[in-house]
């Protein structure tokens, strides 16, 4: 079943005083926290790219990263229904033109050398995959996005030879009760951003069974970042990667 949005108040709701100071906490403005909100699951659904390609000891062609994005884009489309998966599509556009626009954050030959595709690639290609998944609804979104005319034609094209070949590398995934799946790590009902995690882990399990478990965690790392790490299976969303959202949401121009 397709999923319609659920809004923030409830989870902001759920955040009870004694976290103050010890978890994430979800901006007032609405737009600004389902902005990071939306942006969290993007990023999720990225990280889950790279434990699935562990787990089901996918091959790579290409760079990783690259086809993590891919997955993102495909479950953003498969997951929810229209106007809910156009939120968190545009949300994830808009975090990497915030980040692209970042003056801490000029391509240097680090960028250049990076495991990544650059923000503004990653930008266009995430656009180009959602608009091609629906071509006929997504049109004024893909030139609200401002992706090129003549980029059009070759997205429907593009998103296709994706989710085929995310289909085929999947087959085996069905749940089942021989199967593994996704799993919060202990304690973190009631933080915010573990809550909007769980969400995904409930859907994402109504949808893959894995021959491996996954944890996914919430946790302070010291630096603005979200990443599965092979060696214990575990997808880790970091305090300071919400953090870092919400700073370049309130540093754009207003
Ligand atoms: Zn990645």
């Amino acid at each position: 079943m397709l999923r319609f949005f659920t809004t923030l108040s409830c989870l902001l709701a759920l955040a009870g005083p004694a976290l103050a100071g010890e978890a994430y906490q979800f901006p007032e403005d609405q737009d600004e926290s389902n902005f990071i909100a939306n942006e969290v699951i993007a990023t999720f659904y990225h990280e889950l790219g790279h434990g699935l390609i562990d787990v089901m000891k996918i091959p790579v062609l290409g760079k990783e990263e690259d086809a993590a994005d891919t997955l993102s884009v495909i479950l953003m489309n498969d997951v929810w229904e229209e106007q809910a998966a156009t939120e968190i599509l545009t949300s994830d556009a808009t975090a990497y033109a915030l980040a692209a626009a970042d003056p801490n954050a000029t391509p240097d030959e680090s960028a250049l050398a990076d495991v990544h595709s650059l923000d503004i690639q990653r930008y266009y290609a995430v656009v180009c995959l959602f608009y091609g998944a629906n071509p006929d609804v997504r049109k004024q979104l893909a030139i609200d996005l401002e992706l090129p005319a003549e980029k059009l034609d070759s997205c429907p094209g593009e998103y296709q030879q994706a989710a085929d070949a995310w289909s085929a590398v999947l087959q085996g995934t069905e749940p089942g009760p021989d199967k593994k799946g996704l799993v919060m790590g202990p304690g973190q009902e009631g933080v915010p951003l573990a809550d909007v995690l769980a969400d995904e882990v409930k859907a994402m399990n109504e949808k893959f069974g894995l021959p491996e478990e996954i944890t996914v965690i919430v946790a302070d790392c010291g630096e603005a970042n979200a990443f599965y790490s092979p060696s214990d299976k575990t997808i880790t969303m970091c305090n300071e990667y919400a953090q870092d959202l919400q700073r370049r949401w309130e540093a754009q121009p207003k």
